[in-house]
């Protein structure tokens, strides 16, 4: 059952300051579990329900950007860097080759452009709170020479195979603000064959 607002545990920022209200920790009525067949204790379960509180530090702005349709990556400027001009997607704060902050670039038409499926996974059995419709379509996808990582993501529509064109969409629609705001398509895909809430 949807949780009301006093069993809820909301967060904000004031003055650089985490300032927290509500229920993050609740304590339900645990169970006994017998052994029917000698009829006797065998355990109890252990039900707990918490919210935890995950802090996005300077990825902040890689998640706020999916909900507005933007793919954003990083980029090494450093000219004594050997890795100067590679373009990090997943996004990376720091360069992983000289450690000096790396510089916010949009890479959205570049992968509308040129995002190829690299390899991928279809996962029929799930973890413990999966989101993801099954079977689960996991694409590595792959961008230009430019883009020296590659990103793991989820294709939404129709069947993967490597080397095949996708288009990332955007959860634009009541945002999560998490990684599950970005999934990807085959190209040509028409817009109504979007799940609900997505956007090119
Ligand atoms: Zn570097």
């Amino acid at each position: 059952m949807p949780k009301t607002e006093e069993e809820m545990g909301f967060v904000e920022v004031i003055d650089g300051k985490y300032k927290i209200r509500g229920k993050f920790h609740i304590i339900e009525k645990n169970q006994p579990i017998f052994d029917k067949n000698e009829n006797k204790l065998a355990g109890i379960t252990n039900p707990r329900d918490m919210t935890y509180i995950h802090s996005y530090g300077g990825e902040a702005i890689f998640f706020e950007s999916l909900g507005k349709g933007r793919l954003l990556a990083t980029r090494c400027d450093n000219d004594n860097c050997l890795a100067k001009g590679s373009v990090f997607e997943p996004f990376r704060i720091y360069c992983p080759d000289c450690l000096r902050k790396a510089m916010i670039v949009d890479i959205t038409d570049k992968a509308k452009n040129c995002a190829r499926i690299h390899s991928f996974i279809i996962t029929h059995r799930s973890g413990a709170f999966n989101m993801l419709p099954k079977p689960i379509k996991f694409i590595n996808v792959e961008f230009d020479e430019e883009v020296k990582t590659i990103l793991m993501s989820v294709l939404a529509v129709g069947e993967p195979k490597i080397g095949k064109r996708v288009i990332p969409i955007f959860r634009t629609k009541d945002p999560t603000y998490t990684i599950l705001d970005l999934m990807f398509v085959p190209e040509n895909t028409p817009e109504s064959d979007l799940p609900a809430g997505f956007t090119f």
